[in-house]
């Protein structure tokens, strides 16, 4: 089974942000209303995710390490996905590739379990006052070769605040802090509390916290549906476009995802008012039964695929194109 979890790991796991990813996606699903993420050394000697979720029970923390054990779906439902998670394959892949331990509380007493190299330490008792801390070390220390395609800690490190704030954007109910604790330091790098209000408000805050005030007070409210399909967000007026795609946030109920179909709509969108070397700023949100879309195409799950995508893409460019016309453009 070992050697099962290393090949996943493969999959899930392609350097410290994805790890991130798995594990911040794990605290939003365990209904965490404040999330730490801490980092060293662009997340290659540690990751720690602290929430103030659910937690999980003494007992459980074994089954929770064994692959394919998820507590979220039933199997018989794949197409009707609601929680970010539904593989039960993250955290055994991550203790394939590091030196994983787990120590949580639910109503209990709390209790770790550590995983390194695949071999599963017995749960041991131990201090926490609520939810789930889950700590990496030394990723990918078992795998040289994976290690070596690592890029620099700054490039690593971007990445992860690139994911943070992607599910900073799709979670404004949520506060987010990402530190940089190398060397024993303690640097905050980003910061956004958790917003209150109804949830044009919640994400009109949570955008001026990860992209900025200028953009939050310049951007356009978005709010359109066609067919079965809802459109929401905030698209910025061509003068705050960018000269690298960075700041284009996309998700498919609640999930960010990267989609080239998605991304080329938001570009057909800017066509007429944007020159090519320009790259349009947004965050929006596509909602839809969950039949309508299929996000289980990559392990990775920031790729979709819609059952109509002509609709989807339609939507976003007329949406763009008529808020962009009343505001003058
Ligand atoms: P999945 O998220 O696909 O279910 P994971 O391997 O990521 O699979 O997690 C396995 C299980 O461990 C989850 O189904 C959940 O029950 C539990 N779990 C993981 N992280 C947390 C957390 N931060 N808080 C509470 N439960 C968690
Ligand atoms: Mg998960």
């Amino acid at each position: 089974e070992a050697a099962i979890n290393r090949i996943a790991a493969g999959e899930v796991v392609e350097r410290p942000a994805s790890a991130v990813k798995e594990l911040v996606e794990n605290a939003i699903d365990a209904g965490a209303t404040r999330i730490e993420v801490a980092i060293a050394d662009g997340g290659k000697t540690l990751i720690r995710v602290t929430d103030d979720g659910c937690g999980i029970a003494a007992e459980d923390l074994p089954l929770a390490l064994s692959r394919h054990a998820t507590s979220k779906i039933d199997g018989s439902d794949l197409l009707n996905i609601h929680s970010f998670g539904f593989r039960g394959e993250a955290l055994p892949s991550l203790g394939a590739v590091g030196r994983l331990t787990i120590t949580s509380r639910t109503e209990g007493d709390a209790a770790e379990i550590t995983v390194a190299g695949g071999a599963m330490s017995a749960v041991k008792p131990a201090a926490l006052s609520k939810g789930t801390v889950v700590e990496l070390r030394d990723l990918f220390y078992a795998t040289p070769a994976r290690l070596k395609f690592l890029r620099t800690d700054r490039a690593e490190n971007q990445a992860i605040t690139d994911v943070v704030k992607r599910l900073a954007m799709a979670e404004p109910f949520i506060g987010f802090t990402l530190v940089d604790v190398s060397g024993g330091d303690r640097r905050v790098t980003f910061r956004a509390g958790a917003e209150t209000g109804d949830m044009f408000d919640a994400l009109h805050g949570r955008l001026r916290a990860v992209l900025g005030k200028e953009f939050a007070e310049n951007a356009l409210p978005i709010d359109t549906e066609r067919d079965e399909f809802h459109l929401t967000g905030y698209a910025a007026l061509p003068t705050y476009s960018r000269g690298a795609a960075v700041a284009q946030f996309l998700f498919v109920n609640g999930r960010p995802v990267r989609d080239k179909m998605l991304l080329g709509a938001l570009r057909a969108a800017y066509m007429d008012v944007l020159s090519r070397d320009r790259h349009p700023v947004a965050a929006l949100f596509i909602d839809c039964d969950p039949t309508l879309v299929d996000v289980n195409v990559h392990p990775a799950k920031s790729e979709v695929r819609f059952r109509d995508p002509g609709t989807v893409r339609g939507l976003i460019v007329s949406g763009l194109r008529h808020a962009l016309a009343e505001a003058g453009h």
